[in-house]
């Protein structure tokens, strides 16, 4: 086997660890014992079934961290693997192994960042943290919004933020996230009175009634979005009712929505709208809310222009800035009044089997890592 990069050793052996959500299979202790050796203090944060740590490394100053997760999704058939999805090859200049892209290459990459930066700039002005969770691609419960509450209780300073998610969608660097939508379902049930067709007045039909509001609510203009995020849209997911047979009005109607909103939106004007127009319509309903999180955004300013510049010294491109994509743990962080965007490997193959990932772009990115804190703590050209 020929001489792997510092990258691509840490992404082989962090790959090799089973780490199926909530699972961490020793991951984060892996990247703890790199970090206590160049000087992190290590607080470990666990909550239920996962594992998380938040490591900090300075004194005072501006504090950049960097967030991920160490769970990845489940492989789906092993034999419609190449390789076996813990056992990483890398095959004509592809790395394979689940977690490749998502995200064990960015966590490598950041360590080996961290590690050169501090071996260069051993008494660096500011602060680098990392946090780290093993709940990111599970319910999103235990993990980085658990951190993220110690930390705000205890008034800790989070300026920065980069997400190793993995953001780029043809090269490594061509898309930077620097914000998500936010989103929430709707889980609808209206009821009428089941009855024989042939005596509709003696029933309630609840297709007939829902079918005006849903419409209405499909209708409806919510905003224009802004020049970051497009409109919000409402979507239905779901929609049952009927008994099977022809001759029954049915006695309930289910459906499922679910919102893709802009920062100009939150979810309780939204909500209130929705009841309004269920209301207007006379619906006699129960609807259950499931809130997957608020949009956040930032805007271009010194985390933008730094990492930025790090993609074109490095990658010689200059990425586009998007909010595209799900929902990330950075809408937990955002909330930290911290500027946050996601920087990561191409994403072409990310919750499938065979995930891979060109292995030069992990040392590529592991570069731009360490040129962004460069950017960050040395060059006094960049704005606030
Ligand atoms: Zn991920």
């Amino acid at each position: 086997m020929t001489l792997l990069s510092p990258t691509l050793e840490l992404a082989f052996d962090l790959i090799s660890r089973p780490s199926v959500t909530p699972e961490d299979a020793g991951c984060q202790d892996v990247m703890i014992k790199r970090l206590e050796k160049i000087g992190f203090s290590v607080e470990k944060m666990p909550f239920g079934d996962v594992k998380n740590f938040y490591a900090k490394r300075g004194k005072s100053g501006p504090n950049i961290c960097f967030a991920g997760h160490t769970d990845v999704v489940p492989t789906g058939p092993e034999a419609n693997w190449k390789v076996p999805p813990f056992s990483p090859q890398i095959i004509d200049g592809y790395l394979y192994g689940r977690g490749a892209a998502d995200m064990k290459g960015s966590l490598a990459a950041m360590i080996t960042a961290v590690e050169e930066f501090v071996l260069a700039n051993p008494d660096h002005d500011g602060q680098i943290s990392f946090l780290i969770t093993s709940d990111e691609e599970g319910p999103f419960v235990d993990g980085t919004t658990r951190v993220v509450d110690k930390l705000m209780e205890r008034g800790e300073k989070v300026d920065w933020c980069i997400v190793g998610e993995p953001s780029s969608t043809n090269t490594l660097g061509d898309i930077i996230k620097n914000g998500r939508r936010g989103s929430f379902s709707g889980d609808l049930t209206i009821y009428g009175k089941q009855g024989h067709v042939a005596y509709p007045h003696l029933a309630i039909n609840p297709i007939h009634l829902s079918v005006p509001a849903i419409t209405e609510l499909t209708n409806t203009h919510w905003d224009d979005g802004n020049e970051f995020f497009p409109p919000t849209s409402f979507q239905v997911s779901n929609i049952n009712a009927g008994t099977g047979a022809t001759n029954v009005v049915p006695g309930t109607l289910h459906t499922q929505f679910n919102l893709r909103f802009s920062s100009e939106l939150n979810f309780a004007a939204i909500k209130e709208k929705i009841i309004q127009v269920l209301d207007k319509h006379q619906l006699n309903y129960d609807i259950q809310w499931t809130y997957n999180g608020e949009p956040f955004l930032t805007r271009p300013g010194k985390l933008v222009d730094a990492i930025t510049l790090a993609v074109e010294q490095t990658a010689n491109i200059t990425p586009e800035l998007s909010t595209s994509g799900g929902t990330s743990d950075g809408r937990f962080i955002a909330k930290l009044g911290t500027q946050v965007v996601e920087l990561g490997p191409v994403n072409a193959t990310i919750h499938q089997v065979n995930e891979s990932v060109e292995a030069e772009s992990l040392n590529q990115l592991a570069i731009i890592y360490q040129r962004t804190l460069e950017n960050l703590f040395l060059n006094n050209t960049l704005t606030k």
